[in-house]
């Protein structure tokens, strides 16, 4: 069998994590089996559809790396071809045109309500001609139906969960046209997934209730049915369904919350999956152990620490020079001109231990490539005292004689200036960290200097010495 999955997104907003989980799934076992993945807009409910919630899709595939062999397929491309099926059924007796008011469901469903029945359509139309219909009860336009089996069960055995089956009576006979003369959801997903030869179909748990639907119209025009694999919901760490505070935030909220893209797919495939006790996936190894099977039944809790701890690991584990170009996309978003500084690997080097996001470095090296007022620091009154004034000018002296700017070089100077005030480094450490970054938390000290440049150094040390000379 020739695998093919597809990841089926409606661009109803920003795509979020759970709609990524279900992608990463579908792509990985695609990849896996050496099969073909395609992307398909769902944009068939135009009301629905929000204009840059594609482009957020499409980017926000790219930027995962969750590459696509076929597509993007557009359903508001295929309208042509789902009413031509539609003409067919009708034609063929597998569906049939309803001309049913509003008034007469509404009725229906509150006399089937009243008496405790399971509100459905009765079938009127599929049977009796629309003359028979009394003058209130039929309306101008059509919508077309699909003739469900009336009889006997529908069942199919989710890769997830087992065996599911459903009662055909609990079928009502589905709208498939709208009277407006648009397709609806559930039909357009089932011509895609015939017409585009999906094997497998892994999909979000919502969806459980209209696999029946799709299988009978699957059945009804003998297209072969696809195996199909619900996946749970996730929930926040309440265990309740997901807040905006985790998981409902969009996949893009993610990349500019600094996350690289190996902790997220590293954190979804785990969110849900397993493989023993292992945690750490390469997309490499993902690929070689993903299995549907060990996809769990049970809902999945979200846990932002373990997100916070992965993207750490992968910020420390993979190439310096891969991470600083994902870091060149934060400082590029804060307007850091990163000509006028060091090298982002060496940032990288610097901040990688102490950071668990990339906008948390972004927003802690600022000063390797912008001035800053030393004035407006709120450490400044805390660190810059007249006490200083000795050492920083010492020291400003011995950083301008040196012509080795080396972290080693200005480690020894460093030493030297204490030996020969005999000061103690707690006494002019943090006044020095504070003329020179305008924080009081940096990377260590020599390194920092050393990053910042010699002559920036000169002049921040000097920025500081007439701070404090014009206070006190
Ligand atoms: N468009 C549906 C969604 O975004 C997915 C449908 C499917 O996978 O069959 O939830």
């Amino acid at each position: 069998m020739d695998i093919k999955t597809r990841f089926a997104p409606s661009p109803t907003g920003s795509i979020h994590i759970g709609n990524i989980r279900t992608a990463l799934y579908s792509w990985l076992f695609a990849r896996k089996q050496g099969g073909k993945f395609l992307l398909r807009i769902e944009d068939s409910d135009l009301q629905r559809s929000v204009n840059d919630a594609v482009e957020l899709i499409i980017s926000g595939m790219n930027w995962l790396g969750l590459n696509w062999d076929e597509g993007p397929y557009f359903q508001t491309n295929r309208f042509h071809r789902y009413n031509s099926v539609i003409n067919y059924m009708i034609q063929h007796g597998m569906a049939y045109k309803c001309y049913c008011s509003s008034e007469r469901l509404a009725l229906l469903r509150s006399n089937q309500i009243k008496n405790g029945e399971k509100p459905k359509y009765d079938g009127y139309c599929r049977y009796k001609s629309v003359i028979t219909h009394s003058a209130t009860c039929v309306s101008s336009s059509y919508v077309v139906r699909f003739c469900n089996p009336q009889e006997g069960i529908v069942t199919f055995h989710d890769q997830i969960r087992g065996t599911i089956t459903f009662d055909n009576k609990e079928l009502d006979d589905l709208i498939i046209r709208r009277a407006d003369g648009s397709p609806t959801y559930n039909f357009c997903v089932v011509i895609d997934d015939m017409d585009m030869r999906i094997t497998h179909v892994i999909r979000g748990e919502e969806h459980i209730n209209n696999t029946p639907r799709q299988i009978n119209i699957l059945k009804a025009l003998d297209a072969p049915i696809p195996i199909y694999a619900h996946v749970s919901m996730i929930l926040d760490d309440d265990r309740k369904k997901l807040s905006k505070r985790c998981g409902t935030l969009g996949l893009m909220q993610y990349r500019n919350d600094g996350f690289l893209p190996e902790a997220i797919l590293n954190y979804l495939v785990r969110l849900g999956w397993s493989y023993g006790n292992k945690e750490i996936f390469s997309i490499e190894q993902m690929k070689k152990y993903f299995d549907i099977s060990r996809i769990s039944k049970s809902p999945s809790v979200f846990n932002y620490e373990k997100l916070l701890w992965l993207n750490h690991y992968y910020i420390n584990h993979l190439s310096i020079d891969y991470v600083a170009s994902h870091l060149s996309w934060h400082m590029h978003q804060q307007r850091i001109n990163i000509k006028n500084g060091p090298k982002l690997t060496d940032i990288v080097k610097l901040f990688a231990k102490r950071s668990r996001t990339l906008k948390e470095i972004a927003n802690n090296c600022h000063y390797f490539y912008m001035d800053f007022d030393i004035f407006e620091k709120k450490v400044s009154k805390d660190y810059l005292k007249p006490i200083a004034i000795t050492p920083l000018k010492c020291l400003r002296k011995k950083f301008s004689n040196i012509v080795d700017w080396t972290p080693e070089t200005i480690k020894l100077v460093i030493i030297e200036t204490l030996n020969e005030l005999n000061i103690s480094i707690d006494k002019i450490g943090m006044s020095l960290r504070v003329a020179l970054t305008g924080t009081d938390c940096s990377p260590t000290l020599s390194i920092t200097i050393y990053a910042i440049g010699q002559s920036r150094v000169l002049e921040r040390i000097d920025q500081a010495i007439r701070y404090i000379s014009m206070l006190y």
